[in-house]
């Protein structure tokens, strides 16, 4: 099959890609919410500046979308270093890595995607890189091979992880600053919105940019995709203004839920109702359910899940809500009760 293309690379215009890249901020004052997390890192990003030292390694864990990768451009940043950008499945010998450490300058960053996937061997490597700026590599084969310690610079290594669960003990306690990002409030995936829009020269309203926001499950990546997919609706069924009715009929038209679940979400929610009764039920049996990993439902969809209100916790498992049942349309089972009781 051929390579798939984007018509607006060829027509001159930026493509999806290209936008995100746009509206991706590059300070951190650019960056919404995520309060407490970007007040810390700006004292230790400012305190490393002051030593002339690298930044500690830092461990960005939470689920996809959530700004870990835009975070760490924003250190780099104002760190003024170079940011060297990796990912766990990609370095799978020894060899990629030492290429990539030997490459870096006196206090430069290397951020490490998906860090949970590295394989043991480069694991293993990374240790004396994070801990001792060094590196041991092996040269030659059969009798005459012998290993050489390689010095690094400095650097800093970021690491991001949707599945910290999945870190192992020796890695994580490397990391000398860990910061759990969390889904995003409303209010500020409205503010997010309203950046996007300025950037992309449209107009939008407020009640618009809130309904998107509202959209988005808690995701910034989300929220600048429903946007620029909106703004397609408004140019060619609108004057290009993004008002509450071009905005409502464009998430109409794109199934978007009206509480921006995702199908997971909602297939998590119609299992605890239609297979176990509306729990409590374990995570490890939602998940064969599901088929899906019972760690990710855990650490990705679980959390979302609970913050809005759509499932609780309780010392048996998880049970859905009143609020569950209302959003997929079915009857829970106090109403059942109530049924027969009339
Ligand atoms: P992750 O690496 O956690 O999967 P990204 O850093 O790639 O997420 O973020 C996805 C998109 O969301 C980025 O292109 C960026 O424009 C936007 N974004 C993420 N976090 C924020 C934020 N706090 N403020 C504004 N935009 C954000």
């Amino acid at each position: 099959m051929g390579e798939f293309i984007d018509l607006r690379d060829v027509k001159g215009e930026p493509s999806d890609k290209e936008l995100d890249n746009q509206l991706r901020p590059l300070k951190f004052m650019d960056f919404a919410g995520q309060t407490k997390i970007i007040e810390n890192i700006q004292v230790f990003v400012t305190a490393a500046i002051m030593r002339g030292e690298s930044l500690d390694h830092v461990l960005l864990h939470g689920p996809p979308g959530l700004g870990k990768t835009t975070l760490s451009n924003i250190i780099a940043n104002e760190l003024g270093v170079k940011l060297k950008l990796t990912s766990g499945p990609v370095l799978d010998k020894p060899g990629d890595l030492a290429g990539l450490l030997t490459n870096l300058e006196k206090n430069d960053v290397l951020f490490i995607d998906e860090i949970h996937r590295l394989s043991p061997i480069v694991e293993e490597y990374l240790y004396s890189a994070m801990e001792d700026f060094r590196i041991d590599i092996l040269i030659d084969k059969g009798p005459s091979a012998r290993s050489i310690q390689l010095e690094l610079n400095p650097f800093t290594l970021i690491g991001a992880t949707t599945r910290s669960g999945l870190l192992t003990r020796p890695l994580r306690a490397r990391f000398g600053i860990t910061c759990h990002l969390e889904y995003y409030d409303i209010q500020v995936l409205t503010g997010i919105v309203k950046r996007s829009a300025r950037i992309l020269d449209v107009i939008i309203s407020d009640d618009a940019a809130y309904e998107i926001a509202r959209r988005s499950r808690g995701t910034p990546r989300i929220v600048n995709s429903l946007l620029r997919r909106v703004r397609d609706f408004a140019m060619v069924k609108g004057d290009g203004k993004i008002d509450l009715d071009i905005t409502k009929y464009s998430l109409e038209a794109l199934n978007i839920d009206r509480y921006g679940l995702d199908e997971m979400d909602n297939k998590i929610l119609s299992t605890i109702i239609d297979k176990f009764k509306g729990g409590p039920v374990g995570i490890s049996t939602i998940a064969t359910a599901v088929g899906e990993d019972s760690g990710t439902i855990e650490e990705v969809y679980e959390p979302f899940l609970i913050k809005e209100g759509f499932i609780k916790r309780t010392p048996r498992g998880r049970e859905v809500t009143d609020l569950a049942y209302t959003h997929l349309g079915r009857k829970n089972k106090g109403d059942a009760n109530a049924m027969t009781l009339f």
